[in-house]
């Protein structure tokens, strides 16, 4: 028996083992000793998994993958969360254990998965999976380019991001529209910001809302003060800024008093 794919979930499973085995490589295990793969469906990336010096758990929605993972991988059995990981608490799950992620994961919820590890990032030192290649891109993009955008700039505030490698459609079954990247995601040292966390999450989004707009005007609705607004950054647009001038500016936004 094999589980049918449902489209509702997202599910393309992979059917080349060597990319499976590509992608289980890309985790440097460096810093943790617990694993977890979101949406192992049938198991071909857990199999590998299961090879390295790691706990290995799985979290999968499908109940009928769950059935599947409970027959043809006995060793995994009590590490297999059969739960919407959307909805799991991360850091009581795991004792607040550090649990590096790592998955093919279901594209029409990819950017939830991400942004759920780096809300939840003082426990995600480690994060690398296989994304639209557009979305993967975009998450890697730095400033400069039509595709920087939210999600770069939050996900590499806290962590190191690395490109991996492109994957076709033809290694899927069924095969998705477009191509797949794999990327990874490392945590820095320091990621904490020296600002308000989520003042600095509310003006990236804000800047990006009207990305040919001037931050000047984007950034109205803050109420800013015109000695604060005649500084030069904010002549620019959101894509000019780096994650730094975006924790530089927040942090003059912080202490504007109108
Ligand atoms: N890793 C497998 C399957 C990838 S398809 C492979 O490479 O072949 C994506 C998987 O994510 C499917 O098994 C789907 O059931 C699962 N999934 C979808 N939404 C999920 C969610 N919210 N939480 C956990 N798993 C989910």
């Amino acid at each position: 028996m094999t589980v049918k794919a449902k489209k509702y979930l997202g599910q393309h499973f992979l059917k080349d083992e060597q990319i499976a085995n590509n992608i289980a490589d890309c985790l440097t295990q460096n810093g943790y000793s617990t694993v977890l793969e979101i949406g192992p469906g049938m198991g071909v990336l857990t199999k590998y998994l299961l090879q390295k010096n790691y706990t290995t758990h799985v979290i999968e929605i499908d109940k009928e993958s769950v059935a599947y993972l409970e027959e043809h991988y006995p060793s995994l059995a009590s590490n297999i969360i059969s739960k919407d990981f959307l909805k799991i608490d991360l850091a009581s799950q795991f004792n607040n254990e550090q649990v590096a992620i790592i998955g093919n994961f279901p594209y029409n919820i990819s950017s939830q998965i991400l942004f759920k590890a780096i809300e939840n990032r003082a426990v995600v030192p480690e994060f690398a999976g296989m994304f639209q290649k557009e979305v993967a891109l975009r998450i890697a993009e730095k400033e400069g380019s039509k595709v920087y955008g939210i999600i770069s700039v939050l996900t590499q505030a806290f962590y190191d991001v690395e490109y991996l490698f492109t994957v076709p459609p033809t290694v899927f079954n069924p095969p998705p529209k477009v191509d797949s990247g794999v990327i990874r995601l490392i945590r820095k040292e320091n990621f904490m910001l020296p600002v308000n966390e989520k003042l600095f999450f509310k003006v990236v989004k804000t800047s990006f809302n009207h990305r040919r707009k001037t931050l000047r005007n984007s950034l109205k609705p803050f109420n800013l003060s015109d000695d604060l607004t005649k500084d030069s950054i904010f002549t620019k647009r959101p894509e000019q800024l780096s994650v730094q001038e975006f924790i530089n500016l927040t942090s003059k936004i912080e202490k504007d008093v109108v």
